[in-house]
């Protein structure tokens, strides 16, 4: 599928030996959360040590930036830019020196920013950037200060969260260093972004214990930490120089974490909330065989073979042809050196990407009937362009299916499909997808299978639970009302980066 993610990968962590070390690996295992610029920050004794830059992190760390990240607390961001100019001043993790020293990452998207951004103005902050990460990191500083504590407490800490969250509308994952105090980490009040915290034992570090939070569970797996946990939706985690710990919900509202996590953004290794992705994908396949199979049966259809559209849709495709009884095999091959092409920035690269990035295996194709699966059709552009390719390379038939239902409605929080006119679900009939795509069918995944396909891959999951799915139904957690400034603003943005 092609979209464009503003999704982010974060990591923090206090008390490793090699906080840089360890963060550069973090950051190595959630490059697929973004691609556009990477950043590590440090904290010593002989201050604030950071190297960022755009492009991948491979190429913007090196050994000899490396030495200059020393101390045992840091952060580690890579990112892909939904607000803001894409800017190197926007790449994170950010920083601000006064009052406290602070550096601060974010995963998510903040609705109301330039509202916010102007109630900042108008109390003499001045902004040097687009960014709601930006936005964020001056509203906790000052809801810090108004404190007027030489030394933060817990207590200030979810005194300034807690304004936060009653500020900002919108997704955030967060963690923040401050200088001589630790690590807080917090997930905003309907835990939309996922954010999980894992400890392990370090001789070296305060109380024996060092700590990671990121945005998935792979991320502590390959630095040796043990998933502790969850944060939970409206909950600040604080972790001390001295190794205390202290955490507290500060809001409550229902927990609403993004579907799309178990569908496409997440590595298939981690955990999120308690709910295996590799486990939800392999029950997206299972629940869309059945719709499947009611359709072919209905209209008398026939398939000789189920090919995934790499590499998403891989692990449904193989529990949707174990249903099924159709052969799975891979027959489009992708070139491994094009970036995914949701990550480049306007239609016509991605067309091209599209162009290159994938290779029928012809022989295997010709005379077959073929059920396509993708994890999802956003604009369509690149579902139209791979079934043109699988029928010149021989098929008699395509079937296209969809693991996500359909997505009719924009993303505020954070995933770039925030002009309803350009979903090719929006305001079109399925025989008119199917036209539009030049398929023979294509079925979707229905919203109540997707639901149970998530909740029933982790053990003890609520039965009502209930995952942020609005680009589907419409149905936002939270305010939207101020999302038309927040659009002009990104159409603008676009604009400004591009001239
Ligand atoms: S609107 Fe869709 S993509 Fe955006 S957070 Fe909700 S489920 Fe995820």
């Amino acid at each position: 599928m092609v979209i464009k993610m503003p999704m982010c990968g974060i990591v923090g962590m206090i008390g490793a030996k090699d906080a840089s070390r360890e963060a550069l690996l973090a950051l190595t295992t959630l490059q697929h959360r973004g691609q556009d610029a990477a950043g590590i920050l440090t904290l010593s004794s002989e201050g604030v040590h950071r190297v960022r830059n755009t492009g991948l992190v491979e190429s913007v760390f090196n050994r000899e930036n490396m030495e200059e990240l020393v101390g045992d607390l840091g952060l580690g961001h890579t990112r892909y830019s939904t607000a803001g100019r894409g800017t190197l001043a926007e790449v994170q993790p950010m920083i601000l020196t006064f009052p406290f020293g602070i550096g601060m990452i974010h995963n998510g998207n903040i609705v109301n920013s330039d509202e916010l951004a102007q109630e900042l103005k108008s109390t003499r902050r001045q902004l040097l950037t687009h960014s709601d990460t930006e936005v964020l990191l001056n509203l906790f500083a000052q809801a810090l200060t108004t404190e007027n504590n030489e030394h933060l407490s817990f207590e200030t800490f979810c005194k300034a969260v807690k304004t936060l969250h009653e500020k900002a509308i919108g997704s955030y994952s967060i963690a923040a260093v401050i200088a001589d105090h630790g690590l807080v980490a917090f997930r905003d009040p309907h835990g939309i972004r996922p954010i999980v915290w894992g400890t392990k034992v370090d001789a070296t570090a305060p109380g024996g214990i060092a700590h990671m939070v990121a945005s998935e569970t792979v991320a502590l797996e390959f630095n040796g930490y043990e998933l502790k946990r969850d944060i939970a939706p409206g909950e600040l985690l604080y972790i001390d120089v001295d190794g205390g710990v202290q955490t507290k919900v500060l809001i409550q509202k229902q927990a609403r974490p993004c579907m799309f996590e178990w569908i496409y953004f997440a590595s298939p290794e981690s955990v999120i909330d308690k709910i295996p992705v590799y486990g939800a994908r392999i029950n997206l396949g299972k629940k869309l065989a059945v719709l499947i199979k009611e359709r072919m049966k209905a209209q008398g259809l026939e398939a000789d073979v189920v090919v995934p559209v790499p590499d998403t849709a891989r692990i449904a495709a193989i529990s949707l042809s174990e249903e099924l009884g159709v052969p799975y095999r891979e027959l489009l091959i992708k070139n491994r050196y094009i970036k995914r092409t949701f990550i480049l920035d306007n239609q016509d690269k991605r067309q091209k990407a599209v162009n290159m990035k994938l290779s029928p295996v012809k022989s295997e194709f010709v005379g077959k009937r073929v059920i396509l699966v993708d994890d999802s059709i956003v604009r369509g552009t690149t579902s139209k362009k791979i079934i043109e390719l699988v029928r010149n390379a021989g098929a008699t038939k395509v079937y296209f299916v969809s693991t996500c239902p359909p997505i009719k409605h924009p993303c505020f929080y954070g995933i770039d499909f925030p002009n309803q006119k350009e979903l090719i679900a929006y305001g079109r009939t399925d025989a008119e997808i199917e036209k539009e795509l030049g398929a023979d069918a294509v079925i979707y995944q229905d919203i109540e299978g997707l639901r149970e396909s998530i909740r029933d891959a982790g053990e003890g999951i609520a039965k009502d639970f209930l995952p942020c799915m609005a680009c589907l139904d419409g149905k936002y957690p939270t305010d939207v009302s101020t999302s038309q400034r927040m659009i002009e603003r990104r159409a603008t943005d676009r604009k400004g980066g591009q001239a």
